[in-house]
């Protein structure tokens, strides 16, 4: 049985995201994708089977929700506290993007629908990168390993500003957990897409 991690913050104190989203982004929709994931693991090829196993390897429904299980419990770290980069990741940043919020915010702005934008390692040559994800999709099954995520699905940001993803986006760069980031950078460097596992593994077990 997977289970529903807690969110790694008080709702009432978050900077980015009230109390009433938490209450619905994480409490309904991350714990339908739960529920579902464990429904659908009941039986099958995949029952049994760890969230990282799931993630990389199954298809359809069960892809769908195994991934937002893991994109969801990425996106609440990345907001968790408000932090500051490690000078690794900062000159990381600054030798592969002209000017990293803008290309961020920009990215995130422009991305049409349901979906993610991350900004990720991709272990064979230590780039840096922002990826656009749909749905559930997650960069992870590419071999690119997420340092961070922000979720622009319209449930994650509608509570607090309605439409406006602008206000939400500015709010989420302002909120990031540099910390977490450049954590996930630092692993991402030494164990590449290992770390991603251990991540997954640290939070749902391994099998
Ligand atoms: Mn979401």
């Amino acid at each position: 049985m997977f289970k529903l991690r807690n969110l790694p913050f008080e709702a009432e104190k978050n900077a980015v995201v009230s109390a009433k989203t938490c209450e619905y982004h994480h409490g309904k929709h991350h714990a339908t994708y739960v529920a579902n994931l464990n429904k659908m693991t009941e039986s099958g090829e995949f029952a049994g089977k760890g969230l990282y196993d799931i993630v990389m390897n199954a298809t359809g429904g069960l892809f769908n929700n195994a991934a937002q299980v893991y994109n969801h419990d990425f996106y609440w770290d990345c907001i968790a506290k408000i932090s500051e980069p490690s000078e690794a990741l900062k000159s990381a940043l600054a030798e592969n993007f002209a000017d990293f919020k803008a290309e961020f915010i920009a990215a995130a702005t422009a991305h049409f629908g349901s979906g993610w934008v991350w900004l990720v390692c991709d272990p064979a040559t230590k780039k840096l990168s922002i990826v656009a994800t749909k749905n559930a999709d997650t960069p992870a099954r590419d071999g690119l390993v997420p340092l961070l995520v922000v979720d622009v699905w319209e449930h994650a940001y509608y509570i607090d500003v309605c439409n406006a993803r602008p206000a939400y986006l500015e709010k989420f760069y302002a909120g990031i957990n540099w910390e977490f980031v450049s954590s996930a950078y630092e692993w991402a460097l030494k164990e590449g897409m290992g770390s991603v596992k251990f991540y997954i593994d640290e939070l749902h077990g391994n099998d």
